[in-house]
């Protein structure tokens, strides 16, 4: 239908991650690319651990990760939480996830939001160059990383996979999950750094109490 051919696609922001746990960095990100996008939703999809990553000592399982997530995003009418890549298998792969959803909902457009970390290390992620063609590519700075770094870097990208790399406008945010889980360890507050009501809930779970056996 004519009608039909002229809507605008619904533009819909993918928020992947470990969660472990969700703090205000993630949320930023995520609202940041629904204003500057013109998103129409976020989605926050929370990563499946493989087997062999679940249950391990001093990191939250999966399905407090998913309730920690349903907890930081209820007070947002445009985040969503996606199970689509929680499932028994553990681990799933981008490229096959938004390859999916694309199949699922051909009238989406996505914008996948990443940290310039993911940036730096994407040509070691499975098939990228499917991920790129499913999804614009959606980056904020991380780490202090140098403005003419993170634009250099943006111009490899977009040259290596004929791709939409966009650049966030946020400020540099050092925050990260592996860093308050250290703080909730040692019995820091990480008031403000993580929203009140999943501080409560790891808090009441005592999540992130023992020594991680494991690198990250
Ligand atoms: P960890 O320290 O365990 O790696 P994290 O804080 O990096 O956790 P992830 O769940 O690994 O959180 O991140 C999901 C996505 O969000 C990644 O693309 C990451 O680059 C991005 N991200 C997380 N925190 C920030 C931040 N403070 N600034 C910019 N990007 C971020
Ligand atoms: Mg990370």
């Amino acid at each position: 239908m004519e009608e039909k051919a002229e809507r605008r696609k619904k533009r819909v922001g993918i928020m992947g991650g470990t969660f472990d746990p969700i703090h205000v960095g993630h949320l930023i990100l995520g609202e940041a690319a629904y204003l500057q996008f013109g998103l129409d939703e976020v989605h926050f999809m929370p990563a499946g651990n493989p087997p062999h990553k679940q249950n391990r000592a001093g990191r939250a399982s999966d399905e407090q990760r998913v309730e920690m997530v349903r907890r930081a995003i209820a007070s947002n009418p445009h985040f969503h939480l996606s199970l689509v890549e929680m499932n028994a298998d553990g681990y799933t792969y981008t490229y096959r996830t938004l390859e999916r959803l694309k199949a699922e909902n051909p009238d989406n457009e996505y914008y996948f939001v990443m940290g310039a970390d993911s940036l730096v290390d994407f040509d070691t992620w499975r098939e990228p160059q499917r991920i790129v063609d499913a999804a614009h590519l959606v980056v904020a700075t991380r780490n202090q990383t140098d403005p003419k770094v993170f634009e250099s870097l943006l111009a490899k990208r977009r040259a290596q996979f004929n791709g939409d790399f966009l650049k966030m406008d946020t400020p540099n945010l050092d925050i990260s999950s592996n860093n308050l889980r250290k703080k909730i360890r040692s019995g820091e507050s990480a008031k403000y750094y993580i929203l009140d009501t999943v501080l409560e809930y790891i808090e009441e779970n005592n999540i992130y109490k023992q020594e991680e056996t494991e690198e990250q």
